[in-house]
């Protein structure tokens, strides 16, 4: 199956939609993709399909809060993967009956439209206990916490089991029954006259039951959401891309099945002092050109504090120091280097006195001093001359 897009981008609403955009975005793309509308056209069928599984999930503000910290992830679970059949309560509110109402005569077989998804290839057992699913956090954390480590608390809405029915998704009293819609097996023939192809049934999710009263909390799915506070400890070396795992801190299992893992994936924010290379790390260190000519000893900036540094008479802009051991630490221990770079700022804003002591400097300069602009002078001189010969043939 190609990548699912995004739900936002699905419904062409911004991240921060409020649920009346949502809403309204949805009508529109669902009157405009509609099957009845647009008979014979398998391409807006799909479209129609995405934007209701979008809007189910947006529209609910439990569904998309675990959406916006997990993606998809966070909200495609159940039989089957996306639960259309079940599912329905939301799509009262939108007035889905002014949409919809005329297409179906009311209410029923909307599920009809939902053939083919899932994917599911083995039947799988609905009181199987079943382990809950390995869910990936995206994180950004600060340059500082990647230089020293950090710890933080993570709070996470994750699927868990429903509190209601433990799991199995039936209500009390309640039962599964063999599958009407494709009488046990799983599967139901659909396409066209032309090409049938045998497909996932929708009405059970490949499951070949259904259950006759659904348990009202999950509305038959057997997971609700949990809210989770988990203590996180970010060593430090961690870079963009680094993968932290907590062991059965994802997905709580269903009937019995072990938690999944949840897995942190790091973005590193840019420090504003230092350019990172994995555990080198680069600094440009302004200086006076003064300083520069004289020598002194200069302050550079560290992970591990302030290093001095010595700067010889006669430093060129440009040299680069290296100070080893005051990189980046790694998470597997050691060090990288720090390479700091010498920028000279050339002095403004000169008083009087700074200024007749350059003026005096001026006077007193010799080529010597300048033995780059002497070697610069004479090549000037060589181009020119050739320039001259050349010209006068
Ligand atoms: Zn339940
Ligand atoms: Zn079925």
């Amino acid at each position: 199956m190609a990548e699912k897009r995004d739900y936002y981008e699905v419904l062409g609403v911004a991240k921060n939609a409020t649920a009346d955009e949502i809403k309204s975005a949805y009508r529109k793309l669902a009157m405009k993709y509609h099957p009845d509308r647009n008979p014979n056209n398998p391409e807006a069928k799909e479209k129609f399909t995405e934007v209701s599984e979008a809007y189910e999930v947006l529209s609910n503000p439990e569904k998309r809060q675990r959406y916006d910290q997990f993606g998809h992830q966070g909200v495609n679970f159940g039989p089957g993967g996306f639960d259309f059949g079940r599912d329905f309560s939301h799509f009262q509110d939108v007035d889905l009956g002014e949409i919809l109402g005329s297409f179906f005569g009311g209410g029923g077989g909307f599920s009809s439209f939902f053939g083919g998804g899932g994917g599911r290839r083995s039947r799988p057992d609905p009181n199987a206990p079943r382990r809950g699913d390995d869910m990936t956090f995206r994180l950004t954390v600060e340059f500082d916490e990647a230089v020293f480590g950090s710890e933080r608390t993570l709070d996470l809405q994750m699927p868990g089991e429903c509190s209601q029915c433990h799991g199995t998704g039936v209500a009390e009293g309640g039962k599964r029954v063999a599958c009407k819609r494709c009488g046990g097996s799983g599967t139901v023939v659909g396409g066209s006259s032309f090409f049938q192809v045998r497909q996932t049934c929708p009405e059970c999710g490949g499951e070949g039951t259904t259950i006759d009263k659904p348990c009202r909390k999950c509305h038959g799915s057997g997971q609700e959401t949990h809210e989770q506070h988990i203590a996180l400890k970010i060593p430090a070396g961690v870079d963009t891309g680094s993968r932290l795992r907590c062991a059965g801190k994802g997905a709580g299992g269903l009937r019995g099945g072990e938690p999944g893992d949840l897995y942190v994936l790091l973005q590193v924010n840019d420090s504003d002092l230092f350019e990172r290379d994995g555990m080198d790390l680069y600094i440009e260190v302004p200086v006076s050109p003064v300083d520069a000519a004289l020598g002194t000893k200069i302050e550079v900036p560290t992970p591990d504090g302030a290093a001095e540094l010595k700067l010889p008479p006669g430093t060129a802009n440009g040299t680069v120091f290296r100070l080893r051991g005051h990189g980046m630490p790694s998470v597997r221990g050691g060090r990288g280097d720090l390479h700091a770079r010498i920028v000279f700022e050339v002095p403004v804003n000169l008083d009087k006195k700074t200024k007749s002591a350059l003026e005096d400097f001026r006077k007193h300069q010799k080529s010597v001093n300048f033995p780059e602009l002497e070697r610069f002078k004479s090549r000037e001189r060589v181009f020119f001359a050739h320039k001259e010969k050349l010209q006068k043939k």
